[in-house]
């Protein structure tokens, strides 16, 4: 069956549909752009690929799933019983010591590392304690 859009109204419906997405960086990103940030999310050049750069204030954002990043203290954070919880525990572990070992490399670089927690972000809600040196840096 033929579309019965144009292929640019298509491109435009398929890009809004994405948009809507729920992963919590999109609800991040949406956050950054009502504040008028301006961040790039194509970071495949720096390491640990961050989730956002803000490359005038060499800094950039992470989003973490609490669940793979291993989110301290957090509900979502913890190894439920699963049938191998030594194999999630040591993935987990893995995940963080390479979290760590990013954000060393990327201040040592010069930048700036923040990180938001899945658990932390609202539908449209960014908390403040992670906007604050973003609008700053911005000012
Ligand atoms: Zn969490």
């Amino acid at each position: 069956m033929a579309d019965i859009f144009t292929k640019e109204k298509r491109r435009l419906i398929m890009q809004s549909v994405r948009r809507q997405g729920t992963k919590p960086e999109n609800r991040v990103a949406a956050v950054l752009k009502a504040r008028n940030l301006t961040f790039e999310q194509q970071t495949s050049h720096l390491p640990g690929r961050p989730d956002f750069l803000f490359a005038d204030a060499k800094t950039v954002l992470f989003v973490h799933g609490c669940f793979w990043h291993g989110h301290n203290r957090c509900r979502k954070g913890v190894v439920l019983s699963q049938t191998d919880p030594q194999y999630w525990i040591a993935k987990i572990e893995r995940n963080q010591q390479r979290d760590r070992r990013v954000a060393r490399k990327l201040r040592s670089l010069g930048y700036k590392v923040y990180t938001v927690w899945e658990c932390q972000i609202g539908k449209d809600h960014v908390p403040t304690r992670i906007l604050k040196p973003l609008l700053q840096a911005e000012s």
